[in-house]
């Protein structure tokens, strides 16, 4: 069975995400402060986590930060109305997805499956091996190297860059790339897919404010060098 860990203050919605993800047949786990989701995160290594970002003590951006240090584990953030930056600024953080208060449970739960959907093991043991330029992008070992350097990205990151990678220079809209990753039709879907972009440059490109793989298309989309 798999394990989520909830990490969210408001015990009332705590209590309601929780029903809906045991009903949903996974194993939850509830921490109400960034500290306890730490500790939680390290003990008993869930699968994805819920991650609120209003939290009291060390706040959900800081737990993002802490949990992308040590590991990929998929993260959907709960996010207020009107915290765009956060979300924008969580994204960039490698968080996965996120959805916003208040939200059905029934759609969280959705979202949950589709992101382990997109970071499941099984699902990239499918896909083959890219390369193009001198980037190479093997699904099965989840590993990207650029010129024999190894650039180190979230689930969520690897499957966008595979997808543009895969047919070089063709260009994507913003909907087609979140289609690629398996995302949902979301509230400002292109920056959250402008934020991924932006971490995938930064960690691929040797000089991400003129990237050299990833390429911008005006009032389009993004693209994949093939020259
Ligand atoms: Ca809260």
């Amino acid at each position: 069975m798999r394990t989520v860990l909830v990490v969210e203050d408001e015990m009332k919605i705590a209590r309601v995400v929780r029903d809906y993800l045991t009903d949903a047949g996974f194993d939850v786990i509830v921490a109400s402060n960034g500290e306890a989701a730490l500790a939680s995160a390290r003990g008993s290594r869930p699968d994805l986590v819920v991650l609120d970002l209003g939290l009291p003590g060390i706040d959900g951006l800081d737990v993002a930060r802490e949990l992308r240090g040590s590991s990929h584990v998929p993260i959907v953030m709960l996010t207020a109305r009107g915290e765009e930056t956060d979300r924008i600024v969580g994204l960039e953080l490698g968080a996965d997805d996120y959805v916003v208060k208040p939200f059905s449970p029934k759609e969280l739960v959705a979202r949950v499956r589709a992101v382990l959907r997109r970071t499941s093991t099984a699902e990239m043991l499918r896909e083959q091996p890219v390369r193009v330029a001198d980037v190479e992008i093997d699904p099965q070992r989840m590993r990207v190297t650029a010129s024999g350097r190894p650039v180190e990205l979230t689930p969520t990151e690897f499957q966008l860059l595979a997808a543009l990678a895969r047919e070089p220079g063709r260009v994507f809209t913003r909907g087609q790339l979140l289609d690629a990753i398996h995302g949902m039709a979301i509230e400002s879907y292109e920056r959250a897919i402008d934020a991924h972009v932006k971490n995938i440059r930064k960690k691929l490109e040797p000089e991400p404010g003129k990237p050299r793989y990833v390429l911008t298309v005006h009032g389009v989309g993004y693209r994949f060098a093939d020259a």
